[in-house]
């Protein structure tokens, strides 16, 4: 029986790999959310955990009182998280925080030596390298639960890495709710119409970003890291039924996917009980209920988010950290419904033509990280 700890664990995700957890027999050691108390003393009530931990300082007050019953250390803050990812009982720490907030505990994680199964896909957009870095130190294993991650991580196995002759990669993407508009189109679109995302329900920012694509762009950030690839090696295709995860082409132009009906409790699980697998309550997939699959290429016109995430990789050091703050800030501004849709790519396209030095340690990229942030406010106040 595996030790967890979840951070992150009344979102989307989280919610998720409480239940895989459950049904895999995992014993759930320590929770974290930001700042939902009645949500987490519920969960506490019924996981059980040592610790839990809520970011914010007041409600982390009330969450004390709220379990003052229970065997539970209530921690808060930033330090609350790093000490909660670091558990000496716990064997692998799953991060479903959203944002580059979760960076810190990540790391904190592998310093531990914590196997870490990683949602946060943030934390590799900002600090990849560093992350890659503490990984081959620590000797732990970073599993992937971003589901396009997986699915490449499923047609990786029995390949080995050192000889793996892998040609390309190729990241499925749905296209989301804006599918096929046109950029004057997208102007007037709402905060309604973004969070309507056709095959995933899914936490408000990342139902923004796959809205804007910059989901995908993120992505691919991501699996250059976590595959070791260049990005000329990593392809983006739109297959709209998000039935085929992703792809990897051989040498040989063999070309292997993972398929399964969209629920991401499959790629949280793998990630759980890797290399097994185990049964799952998830609905098979019956190809004859799809009478057919299709896929377009990506229109870079109308959503210049990927070509963004990859001219960041082009420039390197901190840009792609740059580009998530101003994306972060961004996205937070046009849920609050002060900004416009389309201000959300343009403001990233901006930010990443600002000057930032070469990074010597992850120090810096929480620094560009914060100079970032404070430039998107700015600049979303001079919008007005
Ligand atoms: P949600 O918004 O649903 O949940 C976010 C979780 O993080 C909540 O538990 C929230 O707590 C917590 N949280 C936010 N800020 C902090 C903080 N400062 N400290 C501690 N906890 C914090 O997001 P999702 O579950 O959708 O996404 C989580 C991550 O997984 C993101 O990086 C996303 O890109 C990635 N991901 C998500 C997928 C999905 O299907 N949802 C698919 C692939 C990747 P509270 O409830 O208190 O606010
Ligand atoms: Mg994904």
């Amino acid at each position: 029986m595996k030790n967890l700890v979840i951070l992150g664990s009344t979102g989307s995700i989280g919610v998720q790999a409480l239940e895989v957890a459950e049904q895999a027999g995992y014993r759930v050691i320590g929770l974290a959310a930001a700042r939902r108390a009645d949500v987490l003393e519920q969960q506490i009530r019924q996981y059980q955990p040592a610790v839990a931990v809520l970011y914010d300082e007041r409600a982390a007050a009330d969450l004390r009182v709220r379990v003052a019953d229970m065997p539970v250390r209530v921690l808060s803050g930033l330090e609350g998280l790093c000490e909660l990812a670091a558990l000496p009982q716990a064997d692998m720490v799953l991060n479903a925080v959203v944002g580059m907030v979760g960076l810190r505990p990540t790391l904190a994680a592998i310093h531990a030596g914590k196997d870490v199964a990683l949602a946060n896909k943030e934390t590799l957009v900002a600090g990849g390298a560093f992350v890659m870095d503490a990984l081959a130190r620590a000797k732990v294993k970073l599993l992937p639960v971003d589901s396009e991650h997986s699915a490449i991580f499923q047609c990786l196995q029995g390949c080995p890495p050192k000889d793996r002759a892998l040609k390309r990669i190729i990241l499925t993407a749905s296209g989301g709710p804006f599918f096929g508009k046109s950029a004057q189109e997208l102007q007037t679109v709402t905060r309604a119409d973004a969070l309507r995302h056709p095959n995933w329900s899914m936490g408000q920012k990342i139902t923004i970003d796959s809205a804007t694509m910059m989901n995908k762009g993120l992505e691919l950030i991501e699996a250059r890291w976590l595959f070791d690839l260049p990005p000329e090696q990593i392809d983006v295709v739109v297959h709209r039924e998000s039935i085929i995860h992703s792809l990897v082409e051989y040498d040989d132009n063999a070309v292997l996917a993972q398929l399964g009906v969209p629920d991401m409790r499959v790629p949280i699980q793998y990630a759980l009980t890797y290399p097994d697998r185990v049964p799952s309550p998830v609905k098979q997939l019956r190809l004859e209920d799809w009478a057919k699959l299709t896929f377009y290429p990506m229109d870079n016109e109308v959503f210049p988010a990927v070509e963004l995430a990859r001219h960041s990789l082009a420039m390197g050091g901190l840009y792609p950290a740059a580009l998530n703050a101003v994306n972060e800030v961004a996205v937070d501004a046009f849920l609050h419904d002060k900004i416009p849709f389309t201000a959300i790519v343009s403001l990233v396209s901006a930010g990443l033509q600002e000057s930032l030095p070469a990074p010597r340690s992850v120090e810096d990229v929480f620094a560009a990280d914060a100079q970032m942030r404070a430039w998107a406010r700015d600049a979303i106040d001079n919008l007005k």
